[in-house]
């Protein structure tokens, strides 16, 4: 088997052609273009534990696991067999099934703040709806976010995104009328001293303060001792609701996510990614006194067609009681502090500017000489030679994402050996880009 370019990317490069006379960029999310790194999208023909396999049959170490979701590797054989036995007992019934009580059971239970879940198909789908929720609960308007927290693309947190509008470098979104993001404040991560001016001057108005508890949409960023403290303090105290917007590290840091590991607890939290296993999941959660307020019960209404699916129900179940097992969670703690380790040995010998992130099986390298604490420091990175380390690894058969600004996902599926074999790209793909 031949990793990177030995094989030929021709037919992906036929593919790509073809997929845009059909699709916009010819892809159905926009950082999956590579226009980041300046070049074509390789496609790929199936995944297998922590390896991709492209459709010119060239295979890669897969470090971007799908965005997170895929914590178990590709195609882990717990979860085909769910979903194919869901499969054989129909696809959706737009009626309850056992199948929902049992994922929110293993969500009410891993996650401290939460008494109460609802099931939606995106990460999306969970702030927006949150974000409703919570301007319901208190009555007011105004909301505050994080420049370079990236929460999905409903129109009210386009201002200051992260992830592909980060990466494509825009300010927010065209079609986006000054009106819906009007109640918008974005402030700077890790920023307690924004947050407590910023209610001060409205402390009356602000509805909520949205956040991703560890930052993963603008490199990774990681919250400074206290700003998540303060966050809780302030809403407590001025009543706005605090949403920890858990989609990536909601079961990946831990069972019960950043709230379990930091002891600060939400109002509500929002999931996606790893609570569907690799099918199209989000949820929200939290108190009861909030989310009884959400249709049926209450006047928040918010409904979906495919909403606790069987097959999604079926491959976050599978995914969740995987990741119940003992040692989960230490073993993924090991491997990346192993990556870590051979990282900065790796960055110190390259002799670059660089800076290593790592959080539990999240990291993350920033072409930058300064720490990064937030998204007007992560732009500061060069993208260029991000681009030229990501060509250069690729080519050596490791898959990094397409981007500066996002994160690596580690997965239980790569083996130490794998680490080792990545380890040894990086350092040659780190001297490809110290030569020029
Ligand atoms: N919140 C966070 C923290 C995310 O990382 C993402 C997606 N990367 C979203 C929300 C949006 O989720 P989705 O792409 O499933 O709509």
């Amino acid at each position: 088997q031949q990793s990177g370019k030995k094989a030929g990317r021709e037919w992906s490069r036929a593919l790509y052609r073809e997929a845009q006379s059909l699709m916009p960029g010819g892809v159905n999310s926009p950082v999956r273009a590579f226009r980041a790194v300046g070049g074509e999208p390789i496609f790929i023909e199936r995944g297998e534990g922590a390896h991709l396999y492209d459709v010119d049959g060239n295979h890669y170490l897969d470090y971007v696991g799908s965005w997170g979701p895929l914590i178990l590797g590709h195609a882990h054989p717990a979860v085909v067999e769910a979903v194919t036995r869901a499969a054989r007992r129909g696809f959706s019934f737009g009626a309850p099934t056992e199948a929902e009580n049992e994922l929110a059971r293993l969500v009410v239970e891993s996650v401290p703040s939460i008494d109460l879940v609802r099931f939606v198909n995106s990460g999306t789908e969970a702030t927006m709806s949150a974000l409703r929720l919570a301007r319901a609960y208190t009555g007011r308007s105004k909301v505050i976010k994080f420049d370079g927290c990236y929460h999905g693309h409903a129109d009210l947190l386009l201002v200051q995104a992260g992830s592909g509008v980060a990466t494509l470098g825009l300010p927010g979104s065209a079609g986006v009328p000054a009106e819906a993001t009007a109640h918008t404040i974005s402030l700077p991560y890790n920023d307690s001293a924004a947050v407590e001016e910023a209610f001060q001057r409205y402390p009356e108005e602000i509805a909520a303060v949205i956040v991703e508890p560890v930052a993963a949409n603008m490199g990774l960023v990681l919250p400074q001792p206290g700003f998540l403290e303060t966050l809780r303090r302030l809403t407590t105290q001025y009543g706005a609701v605090l949403i920890f917007d858990e989609v990536i590290t909601g079961f990946r840091v831990a069972l019960g996510g950043m709230q379990a590991r930091t002891g600060v607890l939400p109002d509500l939290t929002c999931f996606g990614k790893i609570i569907g296993g690799g099918l199209p999941v989000g949820a929200y959660g939290g108190k009861r006194a909030i989310m009884e307020l959400v249709a049926p019960l209450g006047p928040v209404y918010q409904a979906g067609t495919l909403s606790g699916n069987p097959l999604a129900m079926a491959a976050g179940i599978a995914t969740l009681k995987e990741l119940q097992k003992p040692g989960c969670y230490e073993e993924l703690e090991r491997k990346g502090a192993l990556l870590e380790e051979g990282l900065r040995a790796a960055v110190e010998a390259s002799g670059l500017p660089l800076q290593v992130v790592r959080f539990a099986s999240l990291f993350c390298l920033f072409f930058s000489a300064e720490p990064v604490l937030n998204y007007a420091m992560a732009r500061k990175a060069d993208t260029r030679r991000y681009a030229r380390f990501f060509w250069a690894l690729l080519e050596r058969g490791v898959y990094f994402p397409p981007s500066q600004f996002e994160t690596c996902f580690l997965s239980l599926a790569h083996s130490d050996a794998m680490l080792e074999e990545t380890l040894h790209a990086i350092a040659q793909a780190l001297r490809v880009v110290a030569g020029g």
